[in-house]
């Protein structure tokens, strides 16, 4: 069995947390690839060293003196050290460091510090060895990802190791320019390294229990989804819930790997399972709830509408050529509904409208604005009579008028428009109506 086990920056942000990290991987003799974020926030108002080191380098870019900034960095991570009671030096990293930044050696570079000193933390505190992500994660030229050299480097650097730490977030071109991934990226490297070694698992260990069933700002304590299909995570992450950076799925569900999403400070949790299929029949009806806000909604009407060919597809072309991207778009026999992000939509309100009117002289345009969408996502809605009707029940009871219904033929979703107001007890009725009464 080989585990790759990822953590994040609040599971690595003081000695204490290192600690808990020390236990888990000594726990399990198959968790061999360990994959570390930086340092994140030891408490909310705490300062991420990834965003230390970005607010150094600007410093750095513009001249100015930067030595404060880099020794508070640097005392961050000798707290660690002498938290674990290591007896390892990082001066002359951080005289390099300082070199670098002093020569504008890159954001990319600056930022990826974080990852490197922590992985040379890491490996000396587990006794593993440390692979820079910078000789086996390959990005091309123009600076795009390249997913097969990456993948040859990983699996022939990796082959007969027995433990290794390889930092998160970055990589190298051929020329050695450091290059990182878009933030939250230590997820991807941990996708990445499973893939190479051909990983049973990738545990990835946060400070949450698992991929909630609603966000937990809307709803008190919501409970942690126990399996989710990766179909299933995409719609709900396509809604805003967030618990993996969005690249990270690809490279394990191409394998068939599983992800295991756990808690670094309750271990003894199971977590979320993230896989591919699965038999196992979820404990509600629906795995979770998601939505967001800000999305306006334009109907356009036509009498006989339905006869006119070509019609749709006129109306949607006013959209491609503004550049702006269609979310949803229920119809009915004489109207059309489409919905699109307010901040998108907003500055080319105008040019779109007239399009439409140019293109297929309608007989009436309506806009709405402030429109929420919820999602509400489970394979277990399929083999379920009666989810739709207890949707609208709930919403009736909680005075919700529902603006859209729109469920797609693979049954896995409903998607509800509310209006903003309604919004998060829209999600509240919902999670009461699915997860806290049983039926
Ligand atoms: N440290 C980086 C960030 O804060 C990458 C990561 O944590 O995955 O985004």
């Amino acid at each position: 069995m080989k585990k790759v086990v990822k953590f994040g920056g609040s599971s690595l942000a003081s000695a204490e947390q290192f600690q808990k990290v020390g236990n888990i991987i000594h726990a399990d003799a198959s968790r061999k690839y360990v994959v570390p974020s930086a340092p994140g926030k030891r408490f909310s108002s705490d300062t991420k060293v990834t965003d230390m080191l970005y607010g150094c380098y600007e410093l750095a870019v513009s001249g100015e003196d930067f030595t404060q900034k880099l020794e508070a960095i640097k005392a961050r991570y000798q707290q660690i050290i002498d938290g674990l009671s290591l007896t390892i030096s990082l001066d002359g990293e951080f005289e390099t460091i300082y070199k670098n930044f002093s020569g504008k050696a890159g954001r990319d570079y600056a930022a990826s510090r974080g990852e490197y000193l922590n992985g040379i933390i890491m490996a000396e505190y587990l006794g593993f060895e440390f692979i820079d992500a910078a000789l086996v994660i390959r990005f091309r030229e123009d600076g795009t990802f390249d997913d097969e050299t990456t993948n040859e480097l990983l699996a022939e650097r990796l082959k007969d190791s027995c433990g290794a730490v390889i930092p998160g977030f970055y990589g190298s071109k051929e020329d050695e320019t450091i290059v990182t991934f878009s933030r939250g990226g230590s997820d991807i490297t941990g996708s990445l390294v499973a893939l190479a070694v051909k990983a049973d698992l990738y545990e990835n260990w946060t400070d949450v229990s698992g991929f909630l069933i609603a966000d937990p700002r809307i709803v008190k304590n919501p409970k942690a989804i126990e399996t989710i299909t990766y179909k299933e995570l995409r719609e709900l992450s396509y809604m805003g819930a967030s618990v993996l950076h969005e690249d990270a799925i690809f490279p394990v569900r191409k394998a068939g790997i599983p992800i295991n999403i756990r808690n670094t400070n309750a271990p003894e949790d199971e977590g979320t399972m993230i896989v591919e299929g699965t038999c196992r029949k979820p404990k509600y009806t629906i795995t979770g709830i998601a939505g967001t806000d800000g999305f306006v909604s334009i109907t356009v009407e036509k009498a006989m509408m339905n006869s006119e060919i070509g019609f749709c597809r006129k109306v949607l072309q006013v959209f491609e050529e503004n550049n702006i991207s269609i979310e949803h778009m229920p119809s009915g026999i004489d109207t059309m509904t489409i919905f699109v992000h307010k901040d998108v939509f907003e500055d080319k309100e105008q040019q779109v409208i007239s399009g439409i009117h140019k293109a297929v002289n309608p007989d009436h345009i309506e806009l709405e604005t402030d429109l929420a969408l919820i999602a509400v996502v489970g394979r277990g809605m399929k083999a379920t009579r009666g989810t739709a009707g207890r949707i609208f029940s709930a919403l009736a009871h909680a005075h919700i008028n529902v603006k859209m219904i729109d469920q797609g033929s693979s049954e896995l979703n409903i998607i509800i428009g509310v209006r903003h107001e309604d919004f998060k007890n829209a999600i509240r009725a919902l999670y009461e109506i699915f997860v806290e009464t049983l039926i």
